[in-house]
């Protein structure tokens, strides 16, 4: 688990905020195809990530981790809400105006293979974007040179193609190109989850490394509460479009106290909980994600929590802010925060 300060302590804005933000997917029926109904796939969530800091985005596949990534990149449209990027609001932006954003934020897709072009070199797919936006200062090949450098592979890489390199090489790839533009932030979408243990690891470390060199931003998403928990600074846990808990890695995977973090933490070993989830009894969770677009009235975890009491089941849980984090869950009382 990493273990140091980080400009979260609100000495610096977020350089990324998000307030609110609703994603939603018309469900469309009939002879005339009108909306009769939405998917909720992000449904009301406010986050804040900090110049040099990691938020790790966890949650089960069909919570909206992976849409909320991807309405940040401007590759969904938001329904409501806000999301702004140093201070530049992103929701109001035209599409012309986002191209020079490019440079500055980036993604980093989970598969490494369908993320490179099969047909085009190393170099090429690693300085693709300093060429388009006029950033070739020497030659191509001595930009790819320095990319693949920074991201461990060798030089005569550059003349090779992706379907050459093992997994985790095609993901160092991705990275080199990611930083080509030395972005201020980085979307991860399940950036390890297709790789081997032992070199999810190496690419771990690697995005740590590139982090303190180039004072990197992420947003971290992953299914693999394990996995977050080695990169992240602070956590976020989703549900069904929101969030119902959210607080630094220590707290979160140390004394995790939503259900559902319990939950999730239990299905997995997690490095540094010590809380007994890991160990003792399983907690299992009873049946699958509900459907986005008929999410459960009151907690949308309640057909599934096995603390759930009558007033779950009625009255959506208010944030509240308790033993350093935030949480969503009638368990700890009334809003204070
Ligand atoms: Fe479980 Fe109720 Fe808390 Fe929801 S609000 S997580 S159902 S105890």
């Amino acid at each position: 688990m990493k273990n140091r300060m980080k400009t979260s302590e609100k000495e610096t804005p977020p350089l990324v905020r998000i307030r609110d933000l609703k994603t939603w997917f018309p469900v469309k029926r009939g002879l005339f195809s009108r909306t009769k109904d939405y998917v909720r796939a992000v449904d009301g969530i406010t986050l804040a990530i900090y110049p040099g800091e990691t938020v790790g985005l966890v949650g089960e596949s069909g919570c909206g981790k992976t849409t909320l990534g991807r309405t940040l990149l401007g590759l969904e449209s938001a329904h409501s809400g806000e999301m702004f990027f140093d201070g530049i609001a992103l929701h109001a932006i035209r599409a012309k105006a986002m191209t020079p954003l490019r440079q500055r934020i980036q993604v980093i897709f989970q598969d490494p293979l369908s993320s490179l072009n099969s047909r085009m070199t190393i170099m090429d797919i690693v300085t693709e974007g300093l060429v388009r936006f006029k950033k070739i200062s020497t030659s191509k090949a001595d930009h790819a040179r320095r990319l693949l450098d920074e991201v461990g592979l060798p030089p005569d890489a550059m003349h090779r193609f992706p379907h050459e390199f093992s997994g985790g090489q095609r993901q160092r790839i991705n990275i080199a190109r990611a930083i080509s533009l030395r972005p201020e932030f980085i979307v991860c979408d399940e950036a390890v989850s297709a790789l081997d243990v032992s070199v999810q690891a190496q690419v771990l470390n690697l995005l740590m490394t590139l982090q303190e060199r180039h004072q990197l931003s992420y947003l971290f998403i992953s299914h693999d509460l394990s996995v977050v928990s080695n990169i992240a600074d602070r956590i976020a846990v989703m549900y069904l479009g929101r969030i119902v808990e959210s607080g630094t890695t220590a707290d979160i995977i140390g004394n995790p106290l939503h259900p559902y973090t319990k939950a999730l933490i239990s299905a997995v070993p997690v490095p540094g909980n010590n809380t007994g989830n890991n160990t003792g009894r399983r907690m299992r969770l009873q049946g699958e994600i509900p459907s986005a677009s008929a999410p459960p009235a009151g907690c949308r975890f309640h057909p599934r929590c096995p603390e759930a009491t009558a007033v779950c089941r009625e009255k959506p849980p208010e944030r509240t802010v308790t033993e350093g984090r935030e949480i969503w869950c009638h368990l700890y009382g009334a809003s204070d925060g």
